[in-house]
């Protein structure tokens, strides 16, 4: 799946829940896209890929593109730095679990993807269809881009009926990220 699908599906599922909840925030909502594209990282031409030449290289050379990353396990590795961020940086507790809920998002859509993903990883190299093989996309196809179609009219619905709710980050909770992140790097 194509970036901008994956984005597309994973706000128009993420956004009525955020909604629902009361913390449909512009960082919570990054959050979610961040998640969502993370994955790919093991693909240096996917968008984050070409945008993280060296780090997306390596990782492509050492597990392949949809190994590790797209994987049970992949989660519980990513689960490791966004527990820290949580714990040592004014990063809320809810935008993490943003990160986390658009990276579980986008191992369930590449699932439905014809060759489905490698759920078990490095225990099995067993692939796992979602769609049973009757329900399934290929990356960049004519199926495809009808999921970006209707995920993207789903999306603009919502925008017009929770799109006024969306709470904009507090600056002094930005100020003091902002402190933090200056901290760590000097
Ligand atoms: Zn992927």
């Amino acid at each position: 799946m194509q970036y901008r699908t994956h984005l597309t599906t994973s706000f128009a599922v993420c956004l009525p829940i955020l909604a629902a909840t009361g913390t449909l925030t512009a960082g919570n909502v990054i959050a979610v896209g961040i998640g969502a594209l993370l994955p790919d990282i093991d693909e240096p031409h996917s968008w984050i890929g070409r945008r993280t030449r060296g780090v997306s290289d390596l990782m492509n050379g050492v597990f392949g593109h949809r190994g590790i990353t797209h994987s049970l396990f992949g989660i519980a590795l990513v689960l490791i730095p966004i527990i820290f961020a949580v714990g040592m940086t004014p990063l809320p507790f809810i935008t993490g679990m943003c990160v986390l809920a658009g990276y579980c998002l986008h191992l369930i859509e590449d699932s439905f993807s014809i060759s489905g993903i490698k759920w078990l990883l490095p225990l099995s190299n067993k692939r796992f269809q979602s769609g049973l093989h009757l329900i399934y996309y290929r990356t960049g196809g004519i199926a495809e881009f009808g999921i970006l179609i209707v995920s993207t009219l789903i999306l603009m619905a919502e925008i017009r009926s929770f799109g006024t709710s969306l709470q904009l980050p507090e600056m002094s909770f930005m100020h003091s990220l902002f402190e933090k992140i200056k901290g760590f790097i000097h």
